[in-house]
């Protein structure tokens, strides 16, 4: 395809097949993708900062829609078309971890990758959603994941982010709760090797372990709560009384969970900070300019599109 004269539209396989686009781009795939605010972010950091640094004037990101099936060819034609890097969102973030030329050290524990690099050998892998979900955590509620007791609730690719971080970070100690055993038996059976002495240990959401510690940062990395009909991922007043709760969830704004946390009396944030720094994380990457200067505009872009 020809120049897109927007970055907003949904974009797909057949478009990226016939690019043709001069300048430096950037992409997001996702399956769905239509929901997406990370083009409003990228693109609002893109134009602040070819104001001052005419390099990034021709620096545009585009999102795809792109079905799993065909990721491994959308992966393929995004680095013959030489994009500088790619975000992959939901359900292409494991996938992708077996199909790239290298992993970052850091994301080989987690098992996923969410923000890619083009390099003459192929991609690279990084992920930045550990970054986003601590840099959210001190923002928002001024706790440090080092030195504070976590309980993280779900097993899936979040989770895992969410479970490797705290650890590579020195929580004091992982408390895990998942509706499905045998998903928590494998993200724990998968962390074990990286506790490094720390205290990590699994749970049923309907019966709380009577040693769980007070003061915990709760961390809902669940998707209950994306829907109102949802059921609460854990019952927080059966909780030793926690110093805060995030949830990773940002659309709607306040879940149940939030809702419950703040009726009790307790500290709150939700997920679009963590959004924001994982995409400035992403866009450092690939730009070489620090996530912490990024992030202000991202955060503006992030609210505005979301009507927040
Ligand atoms: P996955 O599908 O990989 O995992 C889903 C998890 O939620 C599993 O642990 C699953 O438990 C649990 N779960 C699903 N439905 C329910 C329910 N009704 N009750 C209790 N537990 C439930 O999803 P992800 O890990 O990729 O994403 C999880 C959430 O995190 C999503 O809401 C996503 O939007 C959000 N997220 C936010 C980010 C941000 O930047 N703010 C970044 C990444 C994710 P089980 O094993 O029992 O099925």
């Amino acid at each position: 395809m020809s120049a897109p004269t927007s970055p907003d539209p949904v974009l797909t396989l057949a478009d990226l097949e016939s690019w043709s686009r001069p300048g430096t781009s950037l992409a997001v795939f996702g399956h769905p993708i239509k929901h997406s605010i990370s083009p409003a972010m990228h693109n609002a950091a893109l134009a602040d900062l070819a104001r001052t640094e005419p390099r990034f004037a021709d620096w545009r990101y585009f999102r795809f829609e792109i079905h799993p099936d065909v990721l491994p060819r959308a992966l393929e034609v995004l680095h013959a078309k030489q994009f500088r890097g790619v975000n992959l969102t939901v359900p292409h973030k494991i996938i992708a971890f077996d199909r790239v030329a290298a992993v970052d050290p850091a994301a080989q524990p987690v098992g996923a990758v969410n923000t890619l690099l083009w390099t003459d050998a192929g991609w690279r892998g990084h992920n930045t959603d550990g970054y986003g979900l601590a840099a959210a955590v001190r923002e928002n509620l001024a706790l440090d994941l080092a030195g504070t007791p976590i309980v993280l609730l779900g097993a899936g690719g979040a989770a895992r982010g969410a479970a490797v971080e705290c650890l590579q970070r020195r929580c004091a100690s992982l408390w895990i709760a998942n509706r499905t055993r045998e998903n928590l038996d494998s993200l724990l059976a998968t962390i074990a090797p990286i506790a490094g002495g720390i205290p990590v240990r699994g749970f049923a959401p309907t019966e709380i372990p009577r040693d769980l510690p007070t003061g915990a940062l709760v961390i809902n990395a669940t998707s209950a709560g994306l829907r109102d009909t949802d059921p609460l991922p854990i019952d927080l007043t059966a909780l030793p009384r926690p110093a805060a709760v995030f949830d990773m969830i940002y659309n709607p704004p306040q879940t149940a969970l939030l809702k419950a946390a703040t009726s009790l009396g307790l500290p709150t944030a939700n997920g679009l900070s963590m959004l924001v720094h994982q995409g400035a994380k992403a866009l450092e990457i690939w730009s070489g300019i620090p996530a912490t200067r990024l992030a202000p505009t991202m955060n503006t872009a992030a609210r505005a599109a979301m009507g927040v």
